[in-house]
């Protein structure tokens, strides 16, 4: 495959997604030469996709603002969760996390998806060249130089890049052509989404209330709409889809429970609905010769605690803190010290994370009798056992990470 004259990129990231195009500002404003390939058409694939909403830890609004996107962000629109409220339909336990415990502005920024795309995408400075419609066919390392072919259409193109980086979402085909395995398993879950408006006013809270089939997630969308996740097993995701809007909200604050229906005052209205599938996937490495994988190539976690993206955001930012370092030490980019440093401060924060999301989704999913009086009298006593609950919000806030990120750096 090695091809005669052409650039040699000093990063090529394979997927423009959240994790990968911001991984290209960084990039960039050290000077690197980068190219990102992305299988989408990028000047539509922000509006091409479901409307979802993602909710930001008070890490990853830092990492947005250092990228100097947090403000475009905000114009395009941001909700700001004061409180959130955890508990369990039909039991006394519940927890309640107050922004003011934490001394922070918000303890998470519910953003849609395709705010965070299109102000990344307004930021990508134009040196960056975005090879949109566009897939790796296959990539081989050759000395310090990993050569890389490439599909645009109709044609092949051959590349060269010092390091490859997989940006490429759950089914990574960089983590799949690279020979990295991955171990998980298909939660056989579908999360359904959707805006509902509530007749009271959400007041910035957002509300999980853990149900047999998963999480039912409310997260405050904007001043009148609360953006919903809930969690449904494969033969209700496509009974409820089926369902006329009326319906639809009636079953909805049913499985909610009364005291959720007092909170929300009833539903009114709702948006288009659209399905995704939950999975678990952790790769057996994030790097092999002259490759990093990032974002949910890496890891593609069960919703329950908010946490992928926000993970992925750390995976980017330790990546760039370890490709500065090579730029000052005037050091190959896609070298093994650069990436070995990279894999050794992730491992420990992505472990953690996706053992906290897996335990808790399996906790709150199960409905054997002891389990359950124990998760009750569990969520009881961590609102009356303020380390542990401040403890559970500065994991979920992602303030625990800050502390990880600046004690590696
Ligand atoms: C219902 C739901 C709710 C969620 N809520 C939250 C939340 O509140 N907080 C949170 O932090 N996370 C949340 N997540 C997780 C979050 O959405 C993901 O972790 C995040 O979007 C992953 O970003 P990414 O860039 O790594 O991957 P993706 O967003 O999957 O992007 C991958 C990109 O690669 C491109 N691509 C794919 N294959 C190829 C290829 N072969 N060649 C080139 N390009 C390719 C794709 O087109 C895409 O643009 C949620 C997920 C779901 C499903």
């Amino acid at each position: 495959m090695k091809g005669q004259t052409h650039e040699v990129y000093d990063i090529m990231i394979v997927g423009g997604g959240l994790a990968g195009a911001s991984l290209a500002i960084s990039a960039a404003r050290m000077g690197l030469s980068t190219v990102i390939v992305e299988a989408h058409a990028v000047d539509t694939f922000p509006s091409s996709q479901p409307e979802r909403v993602i909710a930001l830890s008070h890490g990853s609004r830092c990492h947005l603002e250092s990228l100097g996107v947090w403000t475009e962000i905000e114009k395009l629109g941001v909700a700001r969760i004061r409180k959130v409220h955890v508990a369990e339909p039909g039991s006394r336990g519940e927890v309640w996390m107050h922004q003011a415990h934490a001394d922070i502005d918000a303890l998470g920024y519910v953003v849609q998806n395709a705010h965070i795309l299109s102000a990344i995408y307004a930021t990508i400075p134009s040196e960056i060249t975005v090879l949109a419609s566009a897939c790796v066919q296959s990539f081989e390392a050759v000395d310090d130089v990993m050569h890389v072919s490439v599909v645009c259409g109709d044609t092949t193109k051959r590349m060269a890049c010092r390091l490859l980086v997989g940006a490429d979402g759950a089914g990574s085909q960089v983590r799949r052509l690279s020979g990295i395995a991955s171990r998980g398993w298909d939660h056989n879950r579908f999360g359904l989404v959707a805006s509902v408006c509530p007749i009271l006013p959400h007041r910035n809270v957002a509300h999980e209330c853990f149900l047999v089939s998963g999480p039912l997630a409310f997260l405050p969308l904007d001043d009148t709409r609360y953006s919903l996740v809930w969690t449904l097993t494969p033969r209700d995701a496509s009974r409820i889809m089926g369902m006329e809007d009326n319906d639809f909200l009636r079953e909805l604050e049913n499985v909610a429970g009364a005291d959720m229906r007092k909170a929300l005052g009833g539903l009114a209205e709702t948006g288009a609905r659209a399905l995704f599938p939950f999975e678990f996937r952790m790769a057996a490495s994030m790097t092999a010769p002259r490759i990093a994988l990032i974002g949910n190539a890496a890891h593609t976690l069960h919703p329950v605690a908010g946490q992928g993206l926000n993970l992925g955001l750390r995976d980017v930012a330790v990546l760039a803190d370890a490709l500065r370092k090579a730029v000052t030490g005037k050091r190959d980019v896609g070298s093994a010290i650069v990436l070995e440093e990279y894999r050794q401060r992730r491992m420990a924060d992505n472990l953690a994370v996706a053992t906290f999301t897996e335990g808790l989704n399996a906790i709150f999913s199960n409905d054997f009798l002891p389990v359950r009086l124990a998760r009750g009298a569990g969520l009881l006593g961590m609102q009356y056992l303020s380390p542990a609950r401040d403890w559970l919000m500065r994991c979920t806030t992602g303030l625990a990470q800050v502390d990880l990120l600046d004690g590696g750096a």
